[in-house]
């Protein structure tokens, strides 16, 4: 059996973030690292997008960054102007190489395709991967995304629109996502907050081309990449043991009411960075109790109330875009927290809090 000080179970974006942090923090030059991971190629797979609240390693892999964006309701547009936090996307497959190639320099690193050579029981574990459960009746976030080409310059590449929910919503929350990376190529995503066991609803393929004919109006166009997914909106039960932490989609890094993760797991793998000497002794990392509590609200309205979502996520926009991207970042203060309760209807937001603690 093979020993290492740190064994890292999934080499995905959590786990192959941590390792680039170690690394390049020169944590690993006296130490092993084991990561273990499936797959058998990396390629992009992802498309990450998040607001940059705070620094990261990847600004080299962002393939574009937009200041403003727009909300569609049946309502109307609304166009929010941003000029403080960039909303940037990065191609995981950048993300992969610039990674891959920066562990392949210290021999103190190994891949491993499971964990049958690895003796678990004198090393640190950092582990990525979901515990199995059956979460179908759950909340997720579940959708497709498709990058298209056109031959004409189409998009207005300076915008991107967040959520357009002017679509058929079947009694769930739904909105299609468009990052227009330059004028003829853009992500277009159908997304549904929704439990996945309602199988109706995943003819993403069909309502991704009504949309881009009938709403966008493009009638030529080629498929480049396609995406496909299902973040969780709640916290698989993993647990934390003595020796192990959990990180990434398994560690609770998702934000619940945005499925937003990506600069969460940055930001955890800082701080196991900076007290990996005591990572024994070292306190659990928490996204923070009071998104927990606000987000499990939220996430109790939208169940219950999916037809009023679209008017309530733009009121919070119509806030101040700088207090809701930091509200959705994490960021946020008191005073800001409270200017967003106030944009929330009052009565279904009471109910809510009276049915968690029912
Ligand atoms: C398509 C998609 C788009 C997303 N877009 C965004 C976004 O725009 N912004 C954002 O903030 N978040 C986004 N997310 C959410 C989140 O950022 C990603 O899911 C992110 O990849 C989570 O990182 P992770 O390491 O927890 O999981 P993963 O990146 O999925 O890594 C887990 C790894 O574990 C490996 N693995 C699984 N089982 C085993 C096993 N038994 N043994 C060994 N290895 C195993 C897998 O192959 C994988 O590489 C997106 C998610 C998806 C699915």
């Amino acid at each position: 059996m093979k020993e290492f000080d740190y064994i890292i179970l999934g080499g995905g974006c959590a786990g192959l973030s941590l390792a680039y942090e170690l690394e390049i923090n020169k944590k690993l030059k006296d130490k092993t690292l084991a990561i273990v991971e499936t797959r058998n190629e990396y390629k992009r797979d992802k498309t990450w997008s998040f607001w940059k609240v705070s620094n990261h390693n990847f600004d080299d892999c962002v393939i574009k960054s937009w200041n403003n964006f727009s909300i569609n309701s049946e309502l109307g547009s609304y166009e929010v102007v941003n000029n403080e936090y960039p909303y940037q996307t990065i191609d995981s497959g950048l993300f992969y190489i610039k990674v891959l190639n920066q562990l392949k320099q210290n021999k103190n690193i190994q891949f491993f395709k499971n964990t049958d050579q690895l003796n678990l029981n004198n090393s640190f574990i950092f582990n990525s991967i979901p515990s199995k459960g059956n979460y179908q009746s759950n909340l997720w976030q579940h959708f497709k995304g498709v990058e298209i080409e056109t031959s004409k310059d189409i998009f207005d590449d300076g915008i991107f629109n967040l959520m357009d929910f002017d679509c058929d919503q079947r009694d769930n929350v739904h909105f299609f996502y468009t990052l227009p990376f330059t004028k003829n190529k853009a992500l277009i995503e159908t997304t549904w907050l929704s439990k996945l066991d309602d199988k109706l609803l995943n003819d993403y393929d069909i309502q991704l081309e009504k949309y881009i004919k009938e709403t966008l109006k493009i009638k030529n166009y080629k498929i480049n990449y396609q995406e496909e997914g299902a973040i969780p909106l709640f916290y698989p039960l993993n647990k934390s043991e003595k020796n192990k932490i959990n990180i990434g989609s398994a560690g609770g890094m998702t934000r619940l009411s945005t499925g937003y993760t990506f600069l969460n797991i940055q930001n955890h793998s800082q701080y196991i960075t900076n007290n990996i000497e005591k990572i024994q002794r070292t306190k659990a990392y928490h996204i923070g109790k009071k998104y927990e509590f606000l987000d499990n609200i939220f996430l109790n309205v939208l169940k219950n109330n999916p037809d009023k979502m679209p008017k309530i996520f733009l009121n919070m926009f119509k806030a101040s875009s700088k207090t809701v991207i930091k509200f959705l970042s994490n960021k946020s203060n008191l005073i800001e927290d409270f200017l967003i309760i106030s944009k929330m209807p009052k009565f279904l937001f009471l109910k809510a809090i009276f049915k968690i603690y029912d």
